[in-house]
């Protein structure tokens, strides 16, 4: 449009359009005009598909028609946070005059980013919402990211042969809504999760973000933070810093310090194996409820719910940061009393890291410091419970909270609230404001009383005082009465049943009361500007209060969780082992209503062997047992107690998992490529140390294939990689090589057997399962019996045609005898739950099922 029309003839709104536009090229211009905020051209058409709006079009006079989108006023946070999860950046022009005279004047007042939103109507509570940069020096990269929201500046330093799949790793850790690269960065491929935005090399010289960096914080020398030698996540950090500058400064007083994690500190972890454990996200409901997450948040604030989050995503290899929070959660579990009281007072103070970033934003209202100073008021408190414990652990963790009394005091001295639960300014914070406010009151009083004193005077009874726009204050006398007007009456309009008048005494009280009011209006400004700068001279402080407070509440709830579901605390050392006695899934136990879950041992590593082959039919428990000591694992290493009887860990460096996931399902014909990946990076990256679960390898192919591959993968781990291992197959032919490693054993989920029927048991046994019983839960399934029936003939056939019985040996006739002992119905029940609709035929619970041992 700009070529084909040259600027004079464009009419003056498209013209002011298409130059604001040209400001922010990279963003969606959204446009205001009148009740709703347009979009134009291209911007529209994207306006439309990503924040579901009606695409149409507008003309502008001779300048022609061109497409449009628009979202009602009232509705724009709705609309902005659709296009800001979309990825986009959204520039906000607003109308700085008054409409009806002209041309209405627009500015774009603010911009957002999909990273640096702060608006706590577009953020979600309890997640964090991160901007990260990466950078390249060499062949180090470097990982910066940031909360502005709540103050949480990290960095890392990637090094090594495998730096590039520890980058996609983090990033999937920190799931940033926006990652800066720098042009030309050549890992792109591996960002593809998260929304990128290119920036320019010079803004990511380390050397100038040190300095920037140095200087913001008010320090000489990074070396406090331990950033001594991060060249390349530095200069990602000055991607970061450069880019808040540009697009929204305010922010920047949210950086207070930064933090260097190093990898070598937590468990690895590849993003399918988040994904597959399902960790803060469930398959089957998409969010956090049926994950891990959803079953140990039980935190008192959104903080709280962040910092749960950031505990699950990040299991520790630091003993003593583990057993620092053990130490933690063990009294408080013992504890109730303790427990409810800290909770009720996180409640009182709730999301403490996001008020203080209100408090520092220019839109910060006297409520944002009101609900501040009400929510520090409850620290002392808690930090008074924490240490009355006379518990080491939680008295430690008392004494590292800064109660900030004396900013605090100085709130209190400023705001309180009114009666009506308004917030006001306290005369003594401002006297001029309370003067003025004084000033403002004695007029008002002055002006209610003229009307009686001048009907007194004059004898009109009719009399009244009042007030428009235009003129101000007046006296209004009606017609019949306009001969008693008093000679200094000034006339001022005339109405058809009278006329209107001003006197000096009149026009010099309204000026009293627009200056006082003008004086109001300026001294609230200023006061809000004093306590907007009070905060931010002290963020640093208030945000490591807002830090631990919102620790404490993950841990606190963390104990609430293990107290609840009778967890224990695991001993965590640096031995080889994984002994699990009775351990328990915690989301599938969470999830049985009623039914029991049946719980299972684990041991792995030292002298126990370091492979489990687990074998057993679908549907009998192997995925469930292998989440499950993974799952004991991760809580261990994050400091948590655990769901079982006892458990001892040695410490993993890496947890992997190929599992065949339901998402995979969605991906369809490249399945067996995806398994095949995560299988060469399980092979490549797992070590010694390193706990690998793998269900079901090799299904993805011709079962010959899919075999020899999945006895090539097993014998590979447990010769040469020899990482604690367990592998879940429906190959029984793989049971036959277990038995020859040294260091593997068989196990198998075991089942009850009733003619036609199984029972699942879900127990872990020793041995081998002796057969697939493919047949039978494809029967439980429903398949019709007259299918079911010719396929047992079938296999009997196939079988009569392999020389002698299928692979029994004697292990597995120990392993059956132990069937009757577990609770049958239950698990039928159970079972009955999972394949039948309500109603159904299958109806165990009323006629339990006999058990019967095949022989
Ligand atoms: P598989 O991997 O062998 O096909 P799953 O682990 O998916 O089987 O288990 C199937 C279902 O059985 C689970 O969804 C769960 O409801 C139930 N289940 C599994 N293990 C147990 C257990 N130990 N106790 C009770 N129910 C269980």
């Amino acid at each position: 449009i700009d070529n084909k029309l040259a600027a004079r003839d464009l009419v003056p709104s498209r013209r002011q359009y298409l130059e604001l536009k040209r400001k922010y090229p990279h963003a969606i211009l959204l446009y205001r005009m009148g009740d709703f905020y347009e979009a134009f051209d291209d911007d529209a058409r994207v306006v439309a598909r990503d924040a579901r709006v009606t695409l149409t079009s507008r003309t502008f006079g001779r300048s022609g028609r061109v497409p449009m989108a628009g979202v009602p006023h009232h509705a724009l946070n709705y609309y902005l946070s659709r296009l800001l999860n979309a990825g986009h950046t959204v520039a906000i022009a607003e109308q700085m005059s008054e409409p009806g005279k002209g041309l209405v004047e627009r500015e774009v007042t603010r911009v957002l980013t999909p990273g640096t939103v702060v608006e706590s109507a577009l953020l979600p509570a309890g997640e964090n919402r991160y901007l990260a940069a990466v950078y390249d020096v060499g062949a180090r990269i470097g990982i910066a990211w940031v909360d502005v929201s709540t103050g949480e500046f990290r960095l890392m330093e990637l090094r090594g042969e495998d730096a590039s799949e520890r980058l996609q790793e983090e990033l999937a850790r920190i799931s940033p809504a926006e990652c800066l690269i720098p042009e030309g960065f050549p890992y792109e491929l591996v960002l593809s999760q998260s929304h990128a935005t290119t920036v320019r090399r010079q803004n990511c010289d380390p050397q100038v973000a040190y300095q920037l960096l140095c200087k913001h914080f008010g320090v000489r020398s990074l070396d406090a933070f331990g950033c001594h030698d991060a060249k390349a996540s530095l200069g990602a950090a000055g991607a970061i810093y450069t880019y808040i500058e540009q697009t929204n400064p305010s922010l920047l007083c949210m950086l207070t310090s930064i933090r260097m994690e190093c990898a070598e500190d937590m468990v690895g972890m590849d993003p399918a194996t988040r994904r597959n454990l399902e960790l803060t996200r469930s398959f089957g409901t998409g969010g956090s409820r049926g994950s891990l997450l959803g079953v140990v948040d039980q935190t008192s604030t959104p903080m709280g719910s962040r910092a749960m989050r950031r505990l699950i995503n990040t299991p520790l290899r630091d003993l003593q940061e583990i057993r620092r929070r053990q130490d933690i959660i063990e009294p408080l579990v013992q504890m109730p009393q303790v427990r409810a009281r800290i909770a009720n007072q996180l409640v009182q103070i709730g999301d403490l890291e996001r008020a203080v970033s209100r408090c520092t934003q220019s839109g910060s209202t006297l409520r944002d410091f009101l609900s501040l100073s009400s929510a520090l008021g409850h620290v002392d408190s808690l930090v008074r419970i924490l240490s009355g414990t006379h518990q080491q652990a939680l008295a430690n963790l008392a004494s590292s909270i800064d109660t900030c009394e004396d900013i605090l005091s100085r709130l209190q001295m400023a705001v309180a609230e009114a009666d009506d639960g308004s917030p006001v300014i306290l005369p003594g914070f401002m006297p001029e404001l309370g003067d003025a406010l004084e000033e403002l009151r004695s007029a008002r009083e002055w002006l209610a009383r003229l009307e009686q004193k001048e009907r007194e005077r004059t004898g009109i009874r009719s009399l009244k005082v009042g007030y428009n726009k235009v003129f101000g204050y007046y006296i209004e006398v009606t017609r019949p009465n306009l001969h008693l007007v008093p000679r200094e009456y000034v006339r001022k309009q005339t109405i058809s049943t009278g006329e209107r008048f001003v006197t000096e005494a009149l026009k010099e009280v309204e000026s009293r009361i627009t200056r006082a009011e003008d004086a109001i209006e300026r001294l609230q400004n200023e006061a809000i500007a004093l306590l907007r700068s009070l905060v931010s001279a002290n963020t640093r402080r208030l945000l490591a209060t807002a830090q631990l407070l919102a620790e404490m509440d993950a841990l606190v709830a963390l104990a609430e969780v293990a107290s609840r579901c009778g967890w224990v605390r695991p001993l965590v050392d640096d031995s080889d082992v994984i002994e699990i006695r009775n351990g328990r899934h915690p989301v599938v136990e969470s999830s049985l209503e009623g039914e029991r879950f049946v719980p299972n041992d684990c041991y792995i590593g030292g002298n126990w062997p370091r492979v489990l082959l687990i074998t057993g039919p679908n549907m009998g428990g192997k995925s469930t047992y292998l989440r499950q000591v993974a799952l004991i694992v991760l809580l261990a290493q994050i400091g948590s107690f655990v769901p079982a009887e006892s458990a001892r860990i040695g410490l993993v460096d890496r947890i992997f998992t190929r599992v065949g996931a339901h998402d995979d399902l969605a991906r369809g014909a490249s399945t067996f490529m995806v398994e095949m990946v995560e299988t060469a990076t399980i092979l490549n990256g797992a070590t010694e140390r390193s706990l690998v679960v793998l269900d079901e390898i090799g299904r993805g192919t011709s079962t010959y294939d899919g075999m020899a591959i999945a006895q090539a993968v097993l014998e590979d781990i447990h010769d040469r990689v020899r990482a604690r291992t367990l592998f879940a197959t429906h190959y029984l032919e793989l049971t036959t090589v277990a038995k020859k490693l040294p260091s593997a054993q068989n196990v198998h989920v075991s089942v009850a057997e009733e003619r036609d029927h199984i029972v699942f048991l879900y127990s872990v046994r020793p041995g081998a399962a002796d057969r697939a019983y493919g047949i039978h839960v494809a029967r439980l399934a429903g398949l019709p019996p007259w299918v079911a029936g010719r396929a047992e003939n079938i296999l009997h056939a196939l079988s009569a045609g392999t020389e002698g019985e299928s692979t029994r040996d004697k292990e597995d006739e120990g392993a059956n005898s132990l069937v009757s002992k577990v609770d049958i119905n239950n698990a039928s029940c159970h079972l009955a739950k999972h394949l039948f609709e309500p109603g159904e035929r299958y109806t165990c619970s009323e006629n339990p099922l006999p058990v019967k041992i095949s022989a």
